[in-house]
């Protein structure tokens, strides 16, 4: 499948039913996700691999992630409504994903190496400072690597963050643009500057 094709199919998915400000759901638009997601196949990351969304809202990277031939995908999410929309959205285009309803946090069970890859939008923290952590731990135990959408800037903070478990191993520019969707939001669109990050779990040779 082309890049192209696989953005045009995310286009079509159906967003959050209500969007809720405390869970930061806002969904990945289809250009950021398609990247992410080439980049991540391109790498050998995606085809044939056990692949987890956590925080998958409604499933555009799980989605995407099974139209570029994962072996299988699983989706995690503690918002029932997003998991519904999520469910739509992949019979809609005739995948399969698993979708599970969780919090992720530091209770949250995760078998280790559990799947091959983690792709992710996380709550940035924008509402609740460090929500992003849980879902780096996470991901960082069920996979070896990870490809997570993070605010611009936010580098630094996640490679301290990381330390002595796993490294930065690439970096790709995006930019989300995000229609008004909250109260507390002033314009009619948002430009948010983000960055891809690929996190690698450092070889315990
Ligand atoms: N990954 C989706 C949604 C991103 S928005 C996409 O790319 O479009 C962030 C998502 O994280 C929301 O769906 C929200 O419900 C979920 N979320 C926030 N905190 C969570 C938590 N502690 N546990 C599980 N899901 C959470």
């Amino acid at each position: 499948m082309r890049l192209v094709h696989l953005e045009m199919a995310l286009q079509r998915l159906s967003g959050f039913p209500s969007p809720k400000p405390a869970l930061e759901q806002y969904a990945t638009p289809a250009s950021v996700a398609a990247r992410l997601l080439f980049h991540a196949a391109g790498e050998g990351a995606i085809e044939g691999k056990r692949v987890l969304d956590l925080g998958c809202g409604t499933g555009v990277l799980a989605c995407g992630a099974a139209l570029l031939d994962a072996a299988s995908v699983a989706g995690i999410d503690c918002d029932r409504g997003a998991l519904r929309a999520a469910r739509e959205n992949a019979l809609s285009l005739d995948v399969e994903v698993a979708l599970i309803c969780g919090e992720v946090g530091p209770a949250f069970p995760v078998r280790p190496d559990s799947f091959n890859t983690v792709v992710m939008n996380p709550p940035f923290g924008a509402q609740q400072r460090h929500a992003d952590r849980p879902f780096i731990d996470c991901a960082l135990a069920a996979a070896p690597v990870v490809y997570g959408i993070f605010n611009a800037g936010s580098r630094p903070f996640v490679e301290r963050y990381i330390e002595g478990r796993a490294g930065i191993t690439a970096a790709v520019g995006g930019a989300f643009t995000i229609p008004r969707t909250f109260s507390f939001h002033r314009r009619d669109k948002m430009e948010i500057p983000v960055e891809i990050l690929k996190l690698e779990r450092d070889c315990p040779c």
